[in-house]
């Protein structure tokens, strides 16, 4: 039977291409949102793939949304913690409300998503979990230090957790993406990009099906040795 994989922030950017490529792969999935219905539903009537909509910085919602989708779909033996929001500000004119949102958005929400699945990963003895982080929980950006602490975390949640489930049968893994062509970089304005490209080894931008083949290679059944890691698909950024 096919395996159930769940992806958080999946109807848009590099979540949707990730849900779309697991389908592809013979996955059964579920894709999750926030707020954006009209996207959500474009994206769940195109490709055939039921969308789920809550808030994954809320703990209380994680343990009620995954309880009930589990009961729907089949147990969730891949969670790929996607979801994320950036609200930059230099830290002298960030407010408590940016960074609070990101930390919650971004970092506690693999707590809370984690919670939700792992006593029935450990009673199976099989789980896939890819933690979605970023080129700046590696190296640090300026005006990001919610963002760039946020996904610090990410890669010590996951080495941690990935300590805690080895002799289970689950995998916990972080995707460090640089700078990938989504709505996330709408806000960055056209003099910034032109210097973020400037400094990437391979030229340009990342598209999300990169990323996507990243989580598919991650989420195999033949994947087992590979835990704790970080796999950085950033165009060569990592390396300055
Ligand atoms: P997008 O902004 O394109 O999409 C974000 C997705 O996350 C949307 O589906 C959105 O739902 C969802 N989302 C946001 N907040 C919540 C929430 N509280 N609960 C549930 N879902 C939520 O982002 P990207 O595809 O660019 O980013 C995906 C991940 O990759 C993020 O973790 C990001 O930090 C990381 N990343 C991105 C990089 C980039 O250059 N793009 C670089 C490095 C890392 P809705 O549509 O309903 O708003």
């Amino acid at each position: 039977m096919a395996r159930v994989a769940l992806v958080t922030g999946a109807t848009r950017g590099i979540g949707a291409a990730t849900a779309v490529a697991l389908k592809r792969a013979g996955y059964k999935v579920i894709a999750n949102y926030h707020g954006n219905e009209e996207v959500a539903a474009k994206f769940a009537s195109e490709h055939d793939i039921a969308v789920s909509k809550f808030d994954v910085s809320n703990f209380a919602a994680c343990q009620q949304h995954v309880k009930e989708l589990e009961a729907t779909h089949g147990p969730v033996e891949i969670l790929v913690n996607n979801a994320g929001i950036s609200r930059d500000a230099t830290l002298h004119k960030m407010t408590y409300e940016q960074w609070d949102e990101v930390i919650r958005t971004n970092l506690s929400s693999l707590f809370n998503m984690c919670k939700a699945v792992i006593d029935g990963m450990r009673a199976r003895g099989f789980g896939r979990i890819i933690n979605i982080g970023s080129i700046n929980g590696e190296s640090g950006q300026y005006g990001l230090t919610n963002y760039s602490a946020a996904k610090a975390g990410v890669h010590g949640f996951t080495k941690a957790l990935a300590l805690e489930s080895a002799a289970k049968g689950i995998t916990v893994n972080t995707i460090a993406p640089g700078y990938i062509s989504t709505d996330l970089l709408a806000g960055v304005s056209p003099e910034v990009m032109e210097k973020l490209v400037a400094k990437i080894p391979v030229g340009r931008l990342g598209h999300s099906d990169e990323i996507a083949r990243c989580v598919l290679f991650l989420a195999d059944d033949n994947a087992g040795l590979i835990t704790g890691s970080c796999l950085s698909a950033n165009g060569g950024m990592h390396m300055y």
